[in-house]
């Protein structure tokens, strides 16, 4: 759409044009159905449907066996940060091992310190969350309940380029912001969280998968909102979903598997879009300084600064000017963040560099 800015925002983020066309039309009907997408009964046999086809897809991009269930919840990443230790901690002698790698990291663990013990394995903090640990740096306990780590940290821009964990104790991982952008071995996990809004969808789902063991020690007496087996045995419609927003990601799943080819393809296409950012902060003689050591920067977010927060404004200023959208940082750390979600097509990484080595030669 030429009237649309080039969309490089944290989130809710930038979504395919092809699925945006798809959306538009039902809105004023859903193929098929002959109603919006917006007045249709999550009883309905149509969207059972949905969340049934929505649930094999997800299952076969992240290639997970029959033992993990697939839900569909509310309230955004940030209630999985309560409802994952109050079915999994709640009582327990030993802490949970949790890492404090930046700022998404960090909102997770007090939330499960209110619900029982835990121990930060590590932090960056002190380092002012520029890099992520060591496998050196990294002892995990063998009795905790389970390991919690953020695999992309959205704000600083960091990513683990590697699993963390031990394979005896269950891991479980914050994914909202690299979910379904690579493949991976996804059924190491023993539980794996996204919110739709960065790489797959609209703001109002979050996806949810976890191996049926995991809940057998659950306590029975959650509220049944928040207790995950009511929410399996409901099949994500334990009361009104948001209905839109999962037939939304459904599109996007489709569109992963049939128009960019999987995970693999997508995979390729995130790599060409970081490689091209990256290259232009790294021979930028200084110009542009990366916030993340090397080795872990993220595919997802780049991080970056200018010399001061003046030309930092002049910078985010040109750039709306040029038709770019959502380069400002997080408002935690401020700076630049190009955000390089699934739906960012390269084109529009060509072009931001392009802007961003002009107003470089101009600035010099
Ligand atoms: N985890 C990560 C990695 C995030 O990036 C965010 C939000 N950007 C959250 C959790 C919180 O998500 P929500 O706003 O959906 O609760």
């Amino acid at each position: 759409n030429p009237r649309n800015a080039l969309n490089f925002s944290g989130g809710p983020g930038v979504l395919p044009a092809a699925v945006l066309q798809q959306v538009q039309e039902s809105i004023a009907s859903v193929p098929g159905v002959g109603l919006s997408i917006l007045g249709i009964s999550h009883r309905s046999d149509w969207f059972a449907a949905v969340v049934a086809e929505l649930e094999d897809n997800i299952r076969s991009l992240l290639g997970l066996p029959a033992d993990y269930h697939v839900l569909f919840l509310q309230g955004g990443a940030t209630q999985q940060f309560s409802m994952l230790p109050m079915a999994l901690l709640a009582g327990r002698k030993h802490a949970a091992d949790y890492l404090h790698t930046g700022y998404w990291s960090g909102k997770a663990l007090p939330e499960a310190s209110r619900v029982g013990p835990v121990r930060v394995a590590w932090s960056g903090a002190a380092e002012g969350f520029r890099r992520l640990p060591t496998d050196d740096e990294l002892h995990f306990d063998a009795d905790a309940p389970y390991l919690h780590y953020v695999s992309n940290e959205t704000v600083e821009g960091l990513q683990f380029h590697r699993m963390l964990g031990r394979d005896d104790v269950p891991r479980i991982c914050d994914m909202s912001s690299d979910f379904l952008s690579a493949p991976g071995d996804y059924s190491r996990f023993d539980m794996i969280y996204a919110h739709a809004q960065k790489n797959i969808g609209p703001a109002g789902v979050t996806v949810v998968v976890l191996r049926d063991a995991l809940l057998k020690a659950a306590p029975d007496n959650l509220p049944g909102f928040l207790d995950y087996r009511a929410q399996i045995a409901a099949h994500s419609i334990l009361n009104t979903p948001p209905v839109f927003a999962i037939y939304v990601v459904l599109l996007v799943t489709r569109w992963l598997r049939d128009q960019v080819g999987g995970l693999a393809a997508m995979d390729r296409l995130n790599r060409a879009k970081a490689a091209l950012l990256y290259q232009t902060l790294d021979s930028s003689d200084g110009f542009y300084k990366g916030h993340a050591a090397v080795a872990d920067r993220s595919l997802m977010n780049a991080v970056f600064r200018l010399e001061t927060p003046c030309l930092e404004a002049e910078f985010l200023g040109a750039a709306q000017a040029a038709g770019f959208s959502g380069l400002g940082g997080h408002r935690s750390i401020g700076g630049i963040r190009a955000s390089l979600y699934n739906g960012l097509g390269l084109d529009a990484v060509e072009k931001l560099v392009e802007f961003m080595d002009g107003f470089r030669q101009k600035h010099r």
